[in-house]
């Protein structure tokens, strides 16, 4: 059982990303979804508890197989390079998805008026 006050939380209403203002993702309740209304950062908005990272990113999902790595260290250099590729494909499209990012605001604002 988590303890509510050992329990870092974070407001289902702010993306962390960007800090923008965030709303629950409709039809996929009952999980704690919310997407970012600024950036369209999709985010899991609920409580973690505070070992949360270490629990599930210990050295069983680098070194265990199962939904980790059988080895994460012999893997390592090419999911670096896959790391980088995505990297640079982003970097590649980084405007055009700024500028869809700010049609989607500019269609959210005038649908409040
Ligand atoms: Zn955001």
């Amino acid at each position: 059982m988590t303890d509510p006050a050992a329990t870092p939380t974070r407001s289902a209403r702010t993306c962390p990303a960007c800090g923008g203002l965030a709303c629950e993702a409709s039809g996929l309740e009952p999980l704690a979804i919310a997407d970012c209304t600024q950036c369209d950062h999709r985010f899991f908005a609920g409580a973690l508890d505070a070992d949360h990272v270490d629990h599930i990113y210990g050295d069983a999902y680098f070194f265990g197989g199962g939904d980790g790595y059988d080895d994460f260290l012999t893997e390592r250099d090419l999911l670096w390079a896959q790391g980088r590729r995505y990297g640079a494909l982003l970097a590649e499209h980084a405007a055009t998805l700024r500028s869809a990012s700010r049609s989607r605001n500019l269609w959210y604002e005038s649908a409040r008026l």
